[in-house]
């Protein structure tokens, strides 16, 4: 979208959300999605307490708030605002529950990705006059320890020699980022692979001390072929920070040991970890190959059609699209260079307003130079198989 009346995109869209979601909100689903969910609203005093079907919890509470039966919601509070926080498994039978006791989707109740990314972030701009965001990412290297042939960010094409990002510029990003986004639903250290850093634990350290309290979740994205070092493990269990293992075994079959590996330690260290199902497809954004003529207003579309979730903070720079970054620089195209936000930038009356807009898809242009080689929406229609690797890993070495 281009920005037609900057700083001022949002003011129409926040009188049109209820009024309840302005006020003190309840969250369906007292597991660990509504915990996140939960800490998320308490940052701006608007969580109301828990709602589950499980009637074990019901009278016991979760982050401080109690948690009660629906109908034990419904008796108690006159105005109705409901944020459904379940895996997608329960979220459509719940919404039907809701339904069946006459309350409306987008009326009484929204489900966790429309609510964490859009509705959240402008109550909080424009109720609060503070930020909020759902998700980004510094990528503290482009090196993997693994060649997978549709990674996409492309870091099958980054030597193993290649400069990292050096410790000055990863507390940058970090200084740069919390000083204008108030508090984040998840911050993420990504690469390539980000144990193959050396200085993981400083930058973990770092960002832990200054900004935890601005975060409901820290975590580490790894593809788990690199043991961590102990001050890593103990800055992981100091800041609590949760290690998102990507589960390649089918197409690696050895990996299943240094997964097993890596969880004995996290759980003899007590930090948290989530290691993906193994099942699935990746999707093929098409970045090596497609390259299509577009003109400004089917750009804009392909845009807007995808609207991904994933920021990436680079020194003062802010992202919409790390693919798009890191595929520019991994495979040496050298587009959209200057597709951010200087965060630095951003100074004035109502700069959060430019913040918020950012974050939910306005730019001077309207889309990324980057989109023109990418499937984006329709890469979904691309499926391709999991972390196959390059044979001859002779690219990039
Ligand atoms: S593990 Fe594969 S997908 Fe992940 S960063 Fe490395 S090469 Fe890319
Ligand atoms: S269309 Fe592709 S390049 Fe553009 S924002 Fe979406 S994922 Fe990124």
């Amino acid at each position: 979208m281009k920005w037609r009346r900057k700083r001022h995109e949002f003011d129409d869209y926040v009188t049109k959300i209820p009024q309840g979601f302005h006020e003190r909100v309840f969250v369906f689903g007292a597991g660990q999605l509504g915990k996140t969910m939960g800490i998320c609203l308490n940052a701006f005093g608007l969580l109301g307490g828990y709602i589950d079907n499980n009637a074990i919890l019901h009278g016991t509470f979760l982050i401080g708030k109690p948690i009660l039966s629906l109908k034990e919601y419904l008796e108690k509070n006159s105005k109705v605002a409901i944020v459904i926080a379940t895996s997608k498994k329960y979220s459509g039978e719940i919404g039907k529950q809701l339904n069946n006791f006459n309350l409306e989707h987008k009326k009484d109740y929204f489900f966790y990705e429309e609510f964490n990314d859009k509705i959240l972030p402008s109550i909080a701009t424009y109720c609060f006059d503070k930020t909020f965001m759902r998700l980004a990412q510094i990528t503290l290297t482009e090196r993997c320890s693994l060649k997978c042939k549709k990674c996409a960010h492309a870091c099958y094409n980054v030597k193993s020699t290649a400069e990292d990002m050096t410790l000055f510029e990863a507390y940058k990003s970090a200084d740069s980022f919390f000083s204008k986004i108030d508090f984040i639903n998840e911050f993420v250290l990504i690469g390539g692979e980000p144990l193959l850093y050396r200085n993981l634990s400083d930058v973990i350290t770092y960002i832990g001390e200054r900004y935890r309290r601005q975060m409901a979740v820290f975590c580490i994205t790894t593809n788990g072929t690199i043991f961590p070092t102990k001050e890593v493990l103990e800055a992981c269990r100091k800041y609590n920070i949760l290690f998102r293992i990507s589960n390649y075994s089918k197409a690696i079959p050895r990996l299943k040991e240094s997964y097993n590996k890596l969880i004995d330690a996290l759980e003899e260290y007590g930090i948290k970890y989530n290691l993906a199902p193994e099942d699935g497809s990746w999707i093929d954004y098409g970045f090596e190959y497609f390259d299509r003529e577009m003109n400004e207003e089917g750009l804009i579309q392909a845009f807007d059609n995808c609207l991904t979730p994933c920021r990436e903070v680079r020194g003062n720079k802010l992202y919409f699209c790390v693919m798009a970054r890191s595929v520019s620089d991994n495979l040496n195209i050298h587009e959209g260079k200057e597709d951010y936000l200087d965060l630095d930038k951003l100074i004035g009356e109502d700069y959060k307003k430019e913040l918020l807009e950012f974050n939910l898809g306005f730019s001077e242009k309207g889309y990324l130079d980057m989109c023109r080689r990418c499937h984006g929406m329709n890469a979904v229609n691309y499926p391709v198989p999991v972390a196959e690797q390059i044979d001859n890993t002779k690219i990039g070495e």
